[in-house]
């Protein structure tokens, strides 16, 4: 067992537990970008979001958003801010699916996306496309979606 996380998980490394239950931890980032900054992952090891039940990843997300509101309280903060990245385009260091919850004060700056990805200005056709090949692929929502490999990309979209 070679990831970071599933060590913590059994207890071969240490981190400050802030909760635990039958399927989730949440422990204390080491690298925090603001005191109570918490990563809370599922006790299973899934490399992404998408690798997920839709059921455990819909119980992972309740966690999330219940520990958001006692480290808020906690932390007294202004707001939270909850982050999640899949695969190493979008910055996944350690792949074992986890979600940042980040406190955050109204004293601080800026408190958005701008800083780390400005948005873009981009032509109504690449618009058009983007949204039908969205379409496309939300069309069986209803039944369980699991990523496709990437040899079955339809499109590639290049900014
Ligand atoms: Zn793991």
């Amino acid at each position: 067992m070679e990831c970071l996380f599933c060590k913590i998980v059994a207890g071969e490394i240490p981190s400050q537990k802030v909760y635990e239950d039958e399927n989730h931890l949440a422990f204390l980032d080491i690298n925090p970008r603001n005191p109570g900054h918490t990563l809370v992952i599922p006790k299973k090891h899934y490399e992404t979001i998408m690798n997920m039940p839709d059921e455990e990843a819909g119980r992972l997300f309740q966690t999330v958003k219940r520990l958001a509101a006692a480290i808020k309280k906690a932390m007294n903060a202004d707001g939270i801010s909850i982050a999640q990245s899949n695969e190493r385009a979008a910055g996944q260091v350690i792949p074992h699916v986890h979600f940042h919850v980040i406190p955050r004060f109204l004293s601080e700056g800026p408190p958005g996306l701008e800083s780390i990805l400005p948005p873009k200005k981009l032509t109504q056709e690449i618009m058009e496309k983007t949204r039908e090949a969205i379409e496309k692929g939300v069309s069986n929502l209803n039944t369980s979606v699991n990523e496709k490999k990437s040899s079955e990309k339809e499109m590639d979209f290049n900014f």
